[in-house]
């Protein structure tokens, strides 16, 4: 069984079917992962165990301004969730970064206290992320579409988090997956965010395949067991 270590299934129009294509291509473990606390409930409600899919709430850096003072919301859901996330810091975007930051300390806070792993949106922020997660001790972090280098690459990897990768800009990834353990790596497609669909997680799970010289199913099976173990699942 193949996974999806990051998608936003509830933003599917058609589910099922988003769901049978993936199933065709043994694509059957996802992360729903939210962006906010409306996405955050939705997927509350949708989680599916015995289908695997799993829950990630947060509140990304897009809402950090509007939804902070909602943060009790999310804690109160938090119980169905493998993990806080998408959370992290964003210098695209068009809100201040104190504000980012308090959003996102404070989700890492309880996440903390909750005992979850966490999952990061770090867009041209990776420095300032870091350094929030050593301040406040953070152990377990997933990147989402990590877009570090090798150096930051293997740095992270040191420190115990996961780097997932996304099913494209092969030229820069293959260098990270050269760079890190094979147990490093996961495999996402931030469906529906850029155009790709939980089944192209297959041409990441190649690629890592063959730089690692090793079977594919080997491959997609051993990364579905690296994020059960991580997001105790
Ligand atoms: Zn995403």
């Amino acid at each position: 069984m193949f996974s999806d270590a990051h998608a936003h299934l509830y933003m599917a129009e058609n589910l099922t079917k988003v769901l049978e294509d993936s199933a065709k291509c043994n694509v059957k473990l996802f992360l729903n992962t939210a962006v906010d606390i409306e996405s955050s409930e939705v997927i509350a409600k949708t989680i599916d165990r015995k289908n695997n899919i799993y829950g990630v709430l947060g509140i990304s850096p897009d809402f950090s301004s509007s939804q902070i003072d909602m943060i009790n919301k999310l804690e109160d859901i938090l119980d169905k969730a493998v993990a806080v996330g998408e959370i992290g810091l964003d210098s695209k975007i068009d809100i201040p970064m104190d504000t980012q930051r308090a959003c996102f300390e404070k989700q890492l806070e309880l996440a903390q206290k909750s005992k979850l792993p966490v999952v990061i949106h770090a867009r041209k922020a990776l420095a300032e992320v870091e350094k929030v997660l050593d301040e406040l001790k953070i152990e377990k972090a997933m990147f989402h579409f990590f877009e570090g280098n090798e150096d930051d690459a293997k740095r992270l990897e040191k420190r115990g988090y996961l780097l997932s990768i996304p099913p494209l800009d092969y030229a820069r990834y293959n260098r990270v997956i050269n760079a890190v353990d094979i147990s490093t790596l996961v495999c996402e497609t931030d469906f529906p965010a850029v155009g790709k669909t939980p089944s192209d997680v297959l041409k990441t799970i190649e690629k890592i395949a063959k730089i690692k010289n090793k079977e594919i199913t080997f491959t997609g099976e051993l990364i579905t067991q690296t994020i059960k173990a991580y997001f105790d699942i």
